[in-house]
C-alpha cells in the first residue's frame, strides 16, 4: 500500500493542495483507484461514503484536467450525483483540492441559480457536477453539449437506482462520446447496477474496499428496547441523548420524513439544539441547516436516509436510530456517519416490538450481534406545548442545558422548492383530501401528509399564514 500521496502519479499542484488539507496518507480506495484513473482506465469502485472515495476521483481528475481546455457549452468532465447535497459536496472538494488550479466548475442542481451556472457553461466548464434530471433539463434546452465529455463519473449508483434515476443515466450515457472514460462508484452491486456497468463501461478495473461494517470496531453499537408509541420513543431518545457520554454532536435518523419534522420540533420543545433535514425543505433551508450543524451551531440533526445520504460531516460523535431502518444496508450507511477516519463513535438504535424482523436482517448483514443496553426511560413526559414552554426554550425538562447550545427552530419551509431530482422519490405520501384538510385547518400540501396523527402543535404550525 502506498504510504503517501507522492507515489500515485498526481501532479504537484494536487499533492500540494492535499497536504494543505492536512491529509498525509491515501485511503484504501484512493491508493487503489488513483493510478488507474490517471491511466485513463474505466473503474468500478465498490466503496461507501466515508472511505475517501470522493478524493479518489477528484484528485486524478484535477491532474488530468491540467492539460487541455474547455470549450463553450462543452464540459470536459461530467459528475452525476443522486442528491443536491452530494453534488454540492463534490463541488466543495473541487474547491479544496483545486485551489492551485484555475478550473471552472459548474453545478447544476435544484436551488442554485441556473443563470450563474449557465454563464460558467457558456464560457466553458472543465467540470460539470449535476443531478441527472437537472442535467437532462439543461441539455434539452440546448444549454449543454455533451460531445466533449472526456470523463464521466457516476457516483452512488445504488442510490441512483433507489431513486429511480437509472433511465436518466442510461439516456445520459447514450448522449456522451463512446470513447470517454467512465468512473463508476456504488456501495453495493445489485443486479441492475451490474447490468449498467456491463453496458456502459469498457474493460473496467474493479476495486472493492472494506465495507463500513468491517470498520465498525471504532463504533460502539447499542440497542435500546422501546415501546411502539411515538411519545414513548421520543422520551427514550431524549433519555439516551442526555445519558450519552462525550456527545459533541449527533445525527438522529427517522424512517419517514414526516417523522423527521415531528421529532425535530419535539426535541426543540424539550430545549435541545436541533435542526431537521428532509426532502420537503427548500434548498436554502437545507444548506443553512447543514452548515449550522457542520459549524456546531446545532448539536443535533434529525434526518431521513435520503436527505443524509453521503453527507460529509467529518466528526459526528453519535448516531441515533429513532427507527430501525427497513433496509439493512441503511443501517451501515447511518452508523457510518460516526466513527469516521479512525475516530471513535457511538450508534444507538431504538427497537420497538415490531422491529425484530428488520433487526434480524441487520444483524445478519453486519455479521455481529449488537448488545442491548438498559433503557433509562421513565414514564414518557408530556409534549410541552408552545404556549407553556415558549418556542425557544433552552433548558430541558429536567432543567439542564442541552449540550450547551442555544436551541434553534427546525427548518421545514417548503417555499420555493423546485425539487426535480433528489428526494422526489423519497417517500410517497398520501395527500390529505382537501375537504379533510380544510376541516382540520391544515394545508393540504402539508409535509406531514395525512397519515397518522399529527400533534396539535404541528397542525398549528402548518396552518399558520406565511
Ligand atoms: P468521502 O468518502 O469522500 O465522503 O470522504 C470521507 C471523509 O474522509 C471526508 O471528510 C474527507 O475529507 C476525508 N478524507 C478524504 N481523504 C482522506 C485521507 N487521505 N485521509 C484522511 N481523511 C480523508
Amino acid at each position: 500500500m502506498t504510504e503517501d500521496f507522492s507515489g500515485l502519479g498526481l501532479s504537484s499542484k494536487v499533492t500540494d493542495a492535499v497536504a494543505a488539507a492536512g491529509y498525509t496518507k491515501p485511503t484504501d480506495i484512493q491508493a487503489k483507484a488513483i493510478p488507474h484513473v490517471l491511466d485513463k482506465k474505466d473503474i468500478i469502485g465498490i466503496a461507501q461514503t466515508g472511505t475517501g472515495k470522493t478524493a479518489s476521483f477528484v484528485l486524478p481528475m484535477l491532474t488530468r484536467l491540467e492539460s487541455g481546455r474547455a470549450r463553450a457549452r462543452m464540459p470536459r468532465t461530467l459528475i452525476l450525483e443522486p442528491t443536491r447535497e452530494l453534488a454540492a459536496q463534490v463541488h466543495e472538494n473541487f474547491e479544496k483540492y483545486g485551489k492551485n488550479h484555475r478550473l471552472s466548475v459548474a453545478l447544476l442542481i435544484g436551488g442554485v441559480s441556473f443563470e450563474d451556472q449557465n454563464k460558467i457553461l457558456d464560457r466553458g466548464a472543465d467540470v460539470l457536477i449535476a443531478t441527472p434530471g437537472r442535467m437532462l433539463d439543461q441539455f434539452e434546452r440546448g444549454r449543454i453539449l455533451l460531445t466533449g465529455v472526456e470523463i464521466l463519473v457516476i457516483d452512488e449508483a445504488d442510490r441512483m437506482l433507489d431513486m429511480g434515476f437509472v433511465p436518466d443515466i442510461e439516456r445520459i450515457c447514450g448522449l456522451l462520446p463512446p470513447r470517454r472514460q467512465t468512473l463508476f462508484f456504488s456501495a453495493t452491486m445489485p443486479p441492475e447496477i451490474e447490468k449498467l456497468t456491463k453496458r456502459f463501461l469498457r474493460d473496467p478495473v474493479k476495486i472493492e474496499v472494506a465495507r463500513q461494517s468491517s470498520t465498525a470496531e471504532t463504533i460502539t453499537q447499542k440497542l435500546i428496547k422501546v415501546g411502539s408509541k411515538p411519545e414513548e420513543k421520543r422520551a427514550a431518545l431524549r433519555d439516551q441523548i442526555r445519558a450519552a457520554e462525550n456527545l459533541t454532536n449527533a445525527i438522529i435518523f427517522c424512517n419517514r420524513k414526516r417523522d423527521v419534522a415531528t421529532l425535530a420540533r419535539s426535541l426543540e420543545r424539550h430545549g435541545f439544539s436541533v435542526g431537521a433535514l428532509h426532502g420537503d425543505m427548500d434548498q436554502k433551508s437545507r444548506m443553512e441547516t447543514l452548515d449550522a450543524f457542520k459549524t456546531n451551531k446545532l448539536t443535533l440533526l434529525v434526518a431521513s436516509d435520503v436527505a443524509a445520504r453521503g453527507l460529509d460531516i467529518p466528526a459526528v460523535s453519535h448516531v441515533f436510530n429513532f427507527d430501525v431502518p427497513v433496509h439493512a444496508e441503511d443501517y451501515i450507511h447511518r452508523i457510518g456517519r460516526t466513527g469516521r477516519a479512525g475516530r471513535s463513535g457511538a450508534a444507538f438504535t431504538l427497537v420497538a416490538p415490531a422491529d425484530s424482523k428488520h433487526l434480524d436482517a441487520i444483524v445478519k448483514l453486519i455479521q455481529r450481534d449488537i448488545p442491548w443496553t438498559e433503557s433509562a426511560t421513565a414514564a414518557p413526559a408530556e409534549e410541552p406545548s408552545e404556549e407553556r414552554r415558549g418556542p425557544r426554550r433552552r433548558k430541558s425538562d429536567d432543567g439542564k442545558a442541552e449540550a450547551g447550545k442555544p436551541a434553534r427552530p427546525a427548518r421545514t419551509s417548503r417555499r420555493g422548492d423546485t425539487r426535480k431530482d433528489d428526494e422526489r422519490r423519497e417517500e410517497p405520501r398520501r395527500k390529505p383530501d382537501p375537504r379533510e384538510a380544510a376541516a382540520l385547518g391544515i394545508d393540504e400540501n402539508s409535509p406531514f401528509g395525512a397519515d397518522g396523527p399529527v400533534p396539535a402543535f404541528l397542525l398549528r404550525e402548518v396552518s399558520r399564514p406565511r
